[in-house]
């Protein structure tokens, strides 16, 4: 890998121009497949500049909110055209900055590119609903209004779809927003930004400040003009987000953390299963929040899906996402590498048996960077923090259990509920699964992770609060309802 010199500095964005942080301090963001690289120069704000850009979308919204939905879909149907002549660009930074191949890469812009095209027609469809009064010569009916200035608080590992799914519907239903992106990958939010902005959203629509979450993310939620708060990440800091916006009664919506399960019962194509174990589990080092990280599997088949598991996890190609052959690149950062490892030598002090990986890897072109091997572990039971706690690495926990309804248990007794997965040909097992299984996302014969966009998604218990996201669904936390009767 050459090491690039030309590093560019980002600003902020702020009633429609690209402005410097008031105090004008920088953060570097780095490549953590070669950590010597800096992708960029990144603006460490304050609540200064959160404030500005609160003001700026505060003023914006009684204009952009009057548009008509079809004008305001014009825009973010240019938003996409540019963000898909410059997927390429944008998919090469996301790698660079996050570590994910650039074939995931690419598949992620081409996703937010989807995503603004499906809610560019958003504004078209129906708002509210008539519903037959008591009253004679009455009409009585629900209409949608937005909220007002809403603040998007974002994870790295979907630097460019989670901003994007999170923007595009608060903008259609005539919202105006300031987000805060992660500061791991900042440069490929500016990236996407950059797409915005040139698809001409009048000044103070759309905003962006960089920096820290205590510092820009903590000011964006305390704001009193900030009326609603979207934020995906941990449990730890959804849980200090949603305590503020109570307090000062704010709407808020957390999308957080999973410990997703696969099941495989004896009536499962075994082939089909492991493979989709192992690419749920392994896909982006395992850094998604729909990520499989426990294969619950009954004993008449543990051995041979073993097998097929190990088998696939050494074929692996671990090495820098930009090159062709890669199949999984670094994790994201420092702080990742060191949690990932220790999380999985707890899981080795607890009694858990290393069949593949564990350790990390620095020959060659991986030396600087931080490459961890994909890992499997079994001998874990239920109970082992490895097997409740979200690893967000590439690490998989086999379980070994006697019964589907043994499986079910094992599988809803963590704290989370977002995706899970039951591999299995027979009907009574899958709405056994349906019925009993307590998750978001629920997958028959397919990978834990992966969404359509069109479709609600989130989690249940402590995996979400549960206002749902994407297509249709986004309505309900990006809105509010007025109930109106008229009278003749
Ligand atoms: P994180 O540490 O919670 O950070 C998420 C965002 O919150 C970042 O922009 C962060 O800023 C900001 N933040 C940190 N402290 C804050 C505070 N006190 N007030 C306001 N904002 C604050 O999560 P992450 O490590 O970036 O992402 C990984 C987590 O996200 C995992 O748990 C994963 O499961 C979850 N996730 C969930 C979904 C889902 O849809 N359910 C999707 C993707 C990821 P800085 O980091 O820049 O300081
Ligand atoms: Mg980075």
């Amino acid at each position: 890998m050459t090491v690039k010199t030309e590093v560019k500095t980002y600003q902020n964005l702020i009633n429609g121009q690209w402005v410097d942080a008031q105090k004008q301090e920088v953060e570097k963001s780095i490549n953590p497949a070669d950590y010597r690289e800096i992708v960029g120069y990144v603006p460490l704000s304050t609540a200064e500049d959160v404030d500005m850009a609160v003001k700026a979308a505060k003023s914006a919204f009684p204009h952009w909110s009057k548009l008509s939905g079809g004008a305001r879909g014009d825009v973010l149907r240019k938003a996409a055209d540019l963000m898909e002549q410059r997927v390429n660009d944008i998919a090469e930074t996301l790698t660079r900055e996050m570590g994910k191949t650039l074939a995931e890469a690419k598949g992620e812009v081409m996703r937010a590119v989807a995503i603004l095209r499906y809610y560019s027609s958003e504004g078209m469809r129906s708002i509210g609903e008539v519903i037959p009064s008591n009253e004679e010569g009455t009409l009585l009916f629900t209409s949608r209004s937005p909220l007002g200035v809403v603040g998007l608080i974002t994870p790295w590992n979907f630097p460019v779809a989670i901003p994007i799914w999170k923007m595009a519907p608060a903008l259609i239903y005539g919202n105006t927003v300031v987000m805060k992106p992660a500061l791991e990958a900042t440069v490929t939010a500016m990236k996407v930004m950059e797409c915005l902005q040139e698809a001409g959203f009048p000044p103070g629509v759309i905003n962006v400040v960089s920096g820290s979450g205590s510092k820009v993310g903590n000011a964006l939620t305390e704001h009193p003009d900030v009326k609603a708060i979207s934020f995906t990440g941990s449990n730890q800091v959804g849980q200090l987000i949603a305590l503020k916006a109570l307090e000062r009664g704010a709407k808020y919506q957390l999308e957080m953390g999973g410990k997703n399960p696969v099941v495989v019962t004896q009536n499962a194509d075994l082939e089909l299963a492991a493979e989709l174990t192992v690419s749920g589990s392994m896909k982006s080092s395992g850094q998604k929040c729909t990520a499989t990280s426990r294969a619950i599997v009954v004993k008449e088949v543990y051995d041979e899906f073993r097998e097929k598991v190990l088998q696939k996890v050494k074929g692996i190609k671990v090495g820098n996402g930009l090159a062709a052959d890669t199949y999984m690149g670094p994790v994201a950062s420092q702080n990742q590498y060191h949690n990932v490892l220790a999380a999985i030598q707890k899981g080795i002090d607890e009694g858990g048996h290393v069949v593949w990986g564990g350790k990390p890897l620095d020959q060659d072109e991986m030396a600087y960077g931080y490459f961890i091997e994909p890992t499997l572990i079994e001998n874990v039971d239920p109970s082992m923090w490895i097997a409740q706690e979200e690893v967000f690495g590439p690490v998989l926990a086999l379980i070994k259990v006697d019964s589907l309804d043994e499986a079910l248990q094992v599988a809803n007794d963590v704290k989370y509920g977002l995706s899970a997965s039951i591999f299995t040909n027979h009907l009574n097992e899958v709405f056994q699964y349906l019925n009993e299984i307590e998750a978001g996302m629920i997958r028959v014969n397919g990978e834990s992770s992966g969404v359509e966009l069109q479709a609600p998604f989130g989690g249940v218990k402590a995996s979400s609060t549960q206002a749902r996201e994407q297509g249709r669904a986004a309505m309900e936390f990006f809105t509010t309802i007025k109930t109106v009767t008229i009278k003749a």
